[in-house]
This record gives structure tokens, sequence and C-alpha cells, in this order.
């Protein structure tokens, strides 16, 4: 078996008294893509957020390619640079263009000078339909093509992984298509992906492993024709019938 990008190990995070995520183990394989499901407040964001560390784990271990990012001698710098995250609700910076959005990091971070790092935004916003918009602020754009712009933020790094907290949750629903049609690309690419969504018939199409989270626990696990063709789990039955 090749070895996963991104690997949980029992994680465990708590908030107070309440346990969010218990003892979770999951291998996402390369070029693979994983969708979380569950219902609001079953943990899918914190793993996320884990994972990119801007939680610290009570227990456990979080890998990326095998290396584990959860040792306080890890480099958040580097890992935060190998993992691209775009949240629900558009978190572009108003007062910048949607070019100086998306080479803020890859010239802060990776310390690139202003000419490559304009020419790479260039050239992923062209793989999108969005060049002519380089130089619009935020507010100019629709929703779609402001998460859009997120997206391609998040690709600017290069990263091995991308993180998707429902990213369409907070669209319009004529505009949830063209960011769907964007995860689509992207995993035709090769992009190996962590996604959360409510859209159950994408997370079917898209995904090659679907994790079904209640209370913090994986409770169900697998490709999708089997987690939404035949759940082993009451909970994920009922969850199920209840969103579709
Ligand atoms: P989901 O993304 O599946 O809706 P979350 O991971 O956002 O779930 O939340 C899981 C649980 O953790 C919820 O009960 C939520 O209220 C709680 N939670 C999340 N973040 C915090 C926080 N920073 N402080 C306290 N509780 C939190
Ligand atoms: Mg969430």
């Amino acid at each position: 078996m090749t070895t996963p990008v991104l690997r949980l190990e029992s994680v465990r995070k708590s908030f107070g008294e309440q346990v969010v995520l218990r003892d979770i183990d999951l291998a996402v394989p390369t070029h693979s893509v994983t969708a979380l499901i569950g219902a609001s407040g079953s943990g899918k964001s914190t793993l996320m957020r884990c994972a990119n560390l801007l939680e610290t784990l009570d227990d456990g271990a979080i890998f990326l390619d095998e290396e584990d990012i959860t040792d306080p001698r890890a480099d958040e710098d580097s890992v935060r640079r190998r993992i691209g995250v775009v949240f629900q609700a558009y978190n572009l910076f108003p007062h910048m263009t949607v070019l100086d959005n998306i080479t803020l990091a890859p010239r802060r971070v990776h310390g690139l000078g202003r000419a490559e790092a304009e020419a790479k935004a260039l050239e992923l916003l062209d793989r999108l339909g969005l060049a002519a918009k380089a130089t619009e602020y935020p507010d100019r754009l629709s929703g779609g093509q402001q998460q859009r712009v997120a997206i391609v933020r998040a690709l600017a790094t290069g990263p091995r992984l991308l993180l998707l907290d429902e990213i369409t949750a907070a669209l319009d629903p004529e505009l949830v298509g063209e960011v769907l049609a964007v995860v689509r690309d992207l995993k035709e690419q090769g992009m190996t992906m962590v996604l959360s969504t409510h859209e159950m018939s994408f997370a079917r199409e898209v995904a090659d492993q679907v994790c079904f989270l209640d209370a913090g626990v994986v409770l169900e696990q697998g490709p999708p024709e089997q987690v939404f063709g035949d759940p082993q789990q009451e909970r994920t039955r009922q969850f199920l019938s209840r969103i579709v």
C-alpha cells in the first residue's frame, strides 16, 4: 500500500467537557477524495481544523506524508504551505484585489517574488476561467466566483492536500454547480482532497471514500456505493433518509 498523504491516528479532541472527536482513525490515500458527512456538530470542521493545526489534539497524532505534524517540533508554516484550506464563508480579504489575495501567501510564506507569484496566480485563475477578475475586489464578484478565487488561493502554494469545509453551503443554489465543477476538475488532475459537504449526490459522485461522522465517531466508512447504497448502521440510514 502506498503512503497516505494524510493519516489520523486515534485523534481525540475535546472542548471543555465535550468530547468532539473520539479516537478517529483515517487514512487519505494520494490522489483520492475523502468526503466527511454527518449532522451539524458531528465534528467535521474540527477534524479539518486539527489537520491544519488550527486546533491542538488532546491525544493521538496526525501525519502528513508520514511526518508527525502534531509533534510540537513540527514546523507549522511548512505544514500550512502543504495543506490548502477553503472554508464555507468566502474568506477573501475584502480590501485586497483577487490577485493580491492569491499572491499573499506565496509571497509571505514562500518568499516568492511578486512577478513569479503573479504569473502563477494568473495561470491558476485562467484555468478556472477567472483571469478577467484578477484586478477586481472580492465584493465585485458573485459568491461562486469568490469561492473559486478562494480555491485558487488555496492552490497557490502548491499544496499536497486540500481541505474543503462545506465550500458550497453559503452559496445560492444556482452558484453551487460552478464550484463543484472546480472540485471535479481538481480530482481529475489528481489533487488529494478531504471535503465536508451536505451535497450527498456530489459526495457520492466525487468521493473515493466516505466517512460518516456521528458525535465525533467515524460510525461508517467506505466507498460511496457502500455507505450510500448499503449503509450498515441504523444511524447512517437515518441520517441519509433525512437529508436526501
Ligand atoms: P461540524 O463541522 O460537523 O458541524 P464542528 O466540528 O464544527 O461540527 O463542531 C463539533 C462540536 O464541537 C460542536 O458541538 C461544536 O459546538 C463544538 N465546537 C467546535 N468548535 C468549538 C470551539 N472552538 N469551542 C467550543 N466548542 C466547539
Ligand atoms: Mg462544520
